[in-house]
């Protein structure tokens, strides 16, 4: 079997984003960029199917800047066999990705892609559905364990108070929940080897897809300064102030 992974670049979840003056978005002038999170859950668990003996071969693909091949470097380094680069510089939109996706997926003949819940720059959550749907392939979202089930795959999915375990025939689309699994640190020699792994270069005009934003971000603003707390001098005084300050008693 082959996995894509889709991997997105993101500001690294360390970094307190700041909003531009103009209110258009984030700045990302001199910001530390990283791997999206689920992404390198998604990367990770490809090639745990792999070294499993489940699969053959992960291919990562990344859509974006010059600099997402340092991204897609980051997977190979991880244990990734070879990358697609879909270079623009453009703002993608979910719908933008999963239309780009659907083309590499029809180039490529994956039987599965793993991709990220959700990207932790503009917090999506959409663009596996939308691949799922343009696909007409099935999918499990949130994945929490994936585990193989004869020409199927079992997939135990995070819902509200407990579990659920859904069963999908392949070709199919999973993405990843926090808990699916550690991701691995690259090694150094990882890392040199992942060097001379190839990178396929591509642009949307080679798969004539159209990007064109369709959604417009109105503002951007920063989240409410939290005011600073105080200390009160015992319970009955908090149980006061809760009843007749915050009025939520
Ligand atoms: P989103 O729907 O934007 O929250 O993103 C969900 C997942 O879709 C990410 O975790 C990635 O696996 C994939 N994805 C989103 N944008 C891109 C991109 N520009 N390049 C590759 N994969 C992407």
């Amino acid at each position: 079997m082959k996995i894509l992974v889709p991997i997105k670049r993101v500001i690294d979840y360390n970094v307190k984003a700041r909003v531009k003056p103009d209110q258009t978005g984030v700045d990302l002038a001199n910001v530390k960029m990283s791997m999206n999170p689920f992404c390198e859950i998604a990367v990770e668990e490809a090639i745990r199917m792999k070294e499993k003996g489940l699969a053959e071969e992960v291919v990562a693909v990344s859509i974006g800047p010059a600099q997402a091949q340092e991204t897609i470097r980051t997977a190979l380094a991880m244990g990734a066999d070879r990358g697609i680069h879909v270079t623009t510089d453009q703002t993608v939109e979910p719908l933008a990705v999963a239309k780009l996706l659907k083309a590499v997926v029809e180039a490529e003949s994956p039987q599965l892609v793993i991709l990220g819940k959700q990207a932790i720059d503009d917090d999506a959550n959409a663009t596996g559905q939308m691949l799922a749907a343009l696909l007409g392939w099935p999918q499990a979202t949130f994945a929490s364990k994936v585990e193989k089930d004869g020409e199927a795959l079992a997939v135990t999915r995070e819902v509200d108070g407990g579990l659920q375990t859904v069963k999908v025939n392949l070709p199919a689309i999973v993405t990843t929940d926090l808990r699916l699994n550690e991701p691995r640190y690259a090694s150094l020699p990882n890392i040199m080897k992942a060097k001379r792994k190839p990178i396929d270069a591509k642009t949307p005009e080679d798969f004539g897809v159209d990007i064109a934003p369709r959604l417009e971000t109105v503002k951007v603003t920063e989240p409410p300064k939290r005011k600073g707390g105080i200390k009160v001098e015992s319970v009955a005084d908090l149980v006061a102030k809760l009843k007749n300050e915050a009025g939520v008693l």
